[in-house]
């Protein structure tokens, strides 16, 4: 009488394709592999079989693609927070200048035009604030938004756009209350 000796890692399966009586032993190795590339594989009667559910390659794929998006949104909401504080910026530029930063056009007492014009408008964000210069967070000031841009963009590279950079982070706009 001989005798095999197993070493190996099985895994017993069962077909699952309705009227399939099929009950077998996969190598631990093949079925990790199916599980994880979501392939097909077949039962000793030939079924075309696959794992239900998604693969490990799947999720993995899902995993980046969720990671990445949230990355997206972190950059865009980085990019919006800065976009919003050189607006106020132009704005109140305009309005220490004579100038309706609504409808951009020059009035004698812009202060009156604005309450008078756009009452909607928050005067209070561009009335009053200090002498117009245009600072970076690095501490270097600029007399126009162009100056500080410029600056801006030499500091922080080809990868601007990579606002979770220390480049980046490290000039930001600065808007005083
Ligand atoms: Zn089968
Ligand atoms: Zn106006
Ligand atoms: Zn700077």
């Amino acid at each position: 009488m001989s005798t095999i000796t197993f070493n190996v890692d099985y895994v017993l399966v069962d077909c699952g394709k309705d009227g399939c009586s099929q009950s077998f032993a996969m190598s631990r190795r093949f079925y990790d592999e199916t599980k994880r590339t979501g392939h097909t594989w077949y039962c000793p009667s030939g079924h075309p079989r696959a794992w239900r559910g998604k693969s490990t390659e799947q999720k993995l794929r899902e995993a980046e693609a969720q990671a990445t998006h949230l990355t997206d949104q972190l950059q865009a909401s980085a990019h919006e927070a800065e976009r919003l504080r050189q607006a106020l910026l132009r704005d109140r530029h305009r309005f220490s200048n004579g100038v309706c930063p609504c409808c951009n056009r020059s009035f004698e007492n812009v202060a009156r035009h604005i309450r008078g014009q756009h009452p909607d408008y928050d005067i209070s964000r561009v009335e009053g604030a200090a002498a117009m210069t245009f600072e970076c967070s690095c501490g270097r000031s600029f007399e126009s938004l162009r100056g500080l841009r410029t600056h801006q963009g030499h500091q922080r590279d080809n990868r601007w756009h990579e606002p979770n950079r220390a480049g980046w982070a490290a000039h930001r706009t600065v808007v005083s209350a």
